[in-house]
């Protein structure tokens, strides 16, 4: 009979050790975020992202599979804004988690082109309470990993050291990157852009450019040809060098566009995965920045 309080001690030292190797499993609607979980997370977090970075994340296939990805998270980090409203909410009411916790990481962020009057969805406008868009400064990158972190310490409380130390390592990388990029970018403060999309006034408004036209009439809105050959002698006047779009972005109506007006079409990757080199959030700002250098030089 000896043997057993030793064997009940093993064992209960073998679960608590079992449980605690286990990672919390995570959920993300997109990469960007789920880049940042890892950043802070590391091992002690399972992370999936919903949307991957080469898709549109305002119109993304509420796949069942994704139904049973929320289903297992212990916690949902997402853009807000309505940018996921199209899908996610199918996603939760599907899932039956009510012990996940949701969290929108637009509430520390200052919103850009918030709505002063009434929210108007005229015309199927998709940023109907501002741009949602805010990931592509990575000084917002900086808010959102330290409500992550927050976040994170709720649900594993033990590892909030780790969690702490990441978050300052995120913190110190991502500031110095950023100088770097600011430098890199000062000549072409000014310059200005077309974009496709409403979808780079984060970063435009971080870099001191200025976008003068957009391709869509409205956010989610394809142009009409009117609209279109106005948004030509725009570029024309101004001999605008580069029309921005996402790599998401079917192309065709971009290329003619700045064909006719001789300005570059850039394709962005606008979140993490957009393209095989961009792994980290780091890494989306590199791509970025090294794109919009060359076609304004
Ligand atoms: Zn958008």
């Amino acid at each position: 009979m000896k043997f057993f309080p030793s064997l009940g001690l093993g064992l209960l030292l073998w679960a608590s050790a079992a449980l605690a190797a286990e990672p919390v499993s995570i959920v993300t609607t997109t990469a960007d975020i789920a880049a940042i979980v890892k950043a802070i997370g590391g091992d002690r977090v399972a992370v999936e992202s919903i949307a991957k970075g080469y898709q549109d994340p305002h119109f993304v296939e509420a796949k069942p599979s994704f139904v049973r990805v929320v289903n297992r998270a212990r916690m949902l980090f997402n853009v807000g804004l309505e940018l996921e409203v199209g899908w996610l909410p199918l996603l939760i009411q599907g899932a039956r988690n009510p012990s996940m916790t949701v969290v929108d990481l637009s509430s520390g962020i200052a919103v850009l082109e918030k709505p002063s009057g009434p929210v108007s969805r005229a015309q199927g406008d998709v940023h109907p309470l501002g741009n949602p868009h805010y990931w592509l400064d990575p000084r917002n990158g900086v808010i959102m990993a330290r409500r992550v972190t927050q976040e994170l310490k709720t649900v594993a409380a033990a590892d909030a050291a780790t969690f702490d130390q990441n978050l300052k390592s995120f913190e110190m990388d991502t500031t110095a990157r950023r100088k770097r990029w600011e430098e890199q970018m000062a000549p072409f403060r000014g310059a200005e852009l077309v974009s496709y999309h409403k979808e780079w006034e984060y970063l435009v408004n971080w870099l001191g450019l200025n976008v003068v036209g957009y391709v869509e009439d409205k956010p989610g809105i394809p142009a009409t040809p009117r609209h279109l050959e106005e948004l030509v002698q725009t570029m024309q006047q101004k001999k605008v060098k580069a029309l921005l779009a996402s790599n998401y972005t079917n192309p065709n109506v971009p290329k003619s566009v700045a064909e006719k007006t001789g300005a570059k079409l850039v394709i962005l990757a606008s979140s993490v995965g957009g393209e095989e080199s961009v792994r980290t959030y780091g890494d989306l700002f590199e791509s970025i920045v090294g794109k919009l250098t060359g076609a304004l030089k």
